[in-house]
């Protein structure tokens, strides 16, 4: 399985923000309090990061996905 993570805009509260906003980032929907952040999870379980500015978890994730792909193959065992 291929390990990936998904970057999310969260509000104020934590909560995971789907709403639909505007181009500026303001929002379109009543029920929507704005975004304040986002946040970062690994599919895998293992990791989860909140930050201010997407770029800033694009490069954490980055970061995070490599240490999954320098993971030693399970040809261990056989020593
Ligand atoms: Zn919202
Ligand atoms: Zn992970």
């Amino acid at each position: 399985m291929r390990i990936s993570a998904t970057i999310r805009p969260i509000h104020a509260d934590q909560s995971v923000c789907t709403h639909r906003v505007t181009s500026t980032g303001k929002p379109k929907e009543a029920s929507c309090t704005g975004r304040a952040a986002y946040t970062a999870t690994c599919s895998a379980g293992d990791w989860t990061q909140t930050g201010t500015t997407k770029a800033a978890l694009e490069y954490s994730r980055d970061s995070h996905l490599r240490s999954h792909i320098t993971q030693p193959a399970t040809a261990a065992s056989n020593a």
